[in-house]
């Protein structure tokens, strides 16, 4: 089946959406082939984050995240506002229920870009969740990738390296890998991948 050929349409309030949640280390190319999903599949919801990280040049706030003070974020900790949250990196991250739960009860099919904690509490919750690891062809590649980005300083890609390589360790969690070697392979298969979720032909 070609990942070209679009899926029928499938919002349908009278079933539950589906999760699909996609994990990579910083650097291995997740942004990109999530924006290929939003334009391939522009019914799908995509669950806009809570950080408390300040945003990076050309980050838009509701958009790329919702950045939050932690004061806000611990706040919504006590009042259970969260499907998951995990500390990433120095700084927090959260999913909001909310987004979640109204979108799965209408039908929304919906993308989350989160980490492997957060990926294993959201699958204590929503255990029908399709998940997909995208791995990048190595570690070395990956610094290389994070240091031609020119966002962080080399204590932050050190950082991110380490936390990089327990991720690729955990990748056997996902149902499904996906290589990002060369982009166009990978996106294709991540979109004929979603698409036959979507039509029931795979989980
Ligand atoms: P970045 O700061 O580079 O945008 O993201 C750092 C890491 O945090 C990425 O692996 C990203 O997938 C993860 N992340 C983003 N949002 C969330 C979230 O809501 N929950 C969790 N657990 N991780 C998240």
């Amino acid at each position: 089946m070609s990942a070209h050929i679009k899926a029928e349409k499938t919002e349908d309030s009278s079933r539950m959406g589906r999760l699909f949640i996609i994990s990579s280390p910083s650097g291995g190319g997740k942004t990109t082939l999530c924006k290929a999903v939003f334009k391939h599949f522009p019914d799908i919801l995509y669950s806009v984050s809570y950080t408390t990280r300040l945003p990076r040049p050309g980050e838009k706030n509701g958009i790329d995240y919702h950045f939050i003070s932690k004061n806000e974020f611990f706040r919504m900790i006590e009042s259970n506002r969260w499907a998951e949250w995990a500390e990433v990196h120095g700084n927090f991250y959260g999913t909001s229920v909310d987004l979640i739960n109204n979108g799965l009860c209408v039908g929304k099919d919906i993308l989350l870009d989160i980490d492997v904690q957060g990926t294993v509490k959201i699958i204590e919750k929503y255990p029908e969740s399709i998940t997909i690891f995208i791995m990048p062809p190595s570690i070395e590649t990956l610094r290389m990738r994070l240091e031609s980005r020119g966002e962080d300083k080399k204590d932050v890609i050190d950082q991110r390296m380490i936390n990089a390589k327990k991720e690729m360790e955990q990748s056997y969690l996902y149902q499904h890998v996906i290589l990002n070697e060369h982009l166009e392979i990978a996106t294709q298969s991540l979109l004929t991948l979603i698409e036959s979720c979507r039509l029931g032909l795979r989980v």
